[in-house]
């Protein structure tokens, strides 16, 4: 069986390994349709359960998803961590030295921030607090998303190659 619960997210990004001549190495913006799909099996009150047999709630569910994606990239810029525009910055209209800080919104990520790698990062998260196997779908345009599996086990979360 699966469940499946969806948000969404807008978020700006750009992908600082593409050529400089491609359009995705210039900063620029998505409103993304994130779903996930959760693999599980019906207990004996018809509930669905995790793969600890825990019962899965929607409203908890959909609360947790919405927490994570809201907190780490709704309305937020995602860059690489080794981009070089992801830098520490001084605000130089606050106090005569200036105070550190990053821009506003700013989150940085262990590799580019393309719509494959985003799948990844939320089906990894998903995979462990959910713990069961999840599917990450995005649709980052009307025409295109990516989509990636991964399997849980006690030992944690990974993903399934070329299974979907
Ligand atoms: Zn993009």
């Amino acid at each position: 069986m699966r469940l499946k619960i969806s948000h969404n997210m807008e978020i700006a990004h750009r992908l600082s390994l593409a050529p400089e001549s491609s359009k995705c190495y210039k900063i620029h913006g998505h409103g993304m349709q994130v779903e996930l799909l959760f693999l599980v099996e019906q207990g004996a009150d018809g509930m669905a359960v995790n793969s600890a047999n825990q019962p899965m709630e929607y409203g908890d569910m959909k609360k947790m998803f919405r927490d994570h994606i809201d907190g780490k990239y709704d309305h937020h810029l995602i860059l690489n961590e080794e981009d070089p525009w992801a830098v520490t910055l001084i605000d130089r209209n606050k106090g005569v030295n200036g105070v550190e800080g990053t821009l506003p919104g700013l989150v940085t990520v262990p590799g580019d921030p393309t719509t494959e790698n985003l799948a990844k990062w939320i089906a990894e998260w998903a995979c462990g607090n959910y713990r069961c196997d999840v599917i990450c779908c995005i649709d980052e345009t009307q025409t295109n998303g990516a989509e990636v599996k991964y399997h849980w086990n006690s030992f944690g979360a990974s993903m399934i190659r070329g299974s979907i």
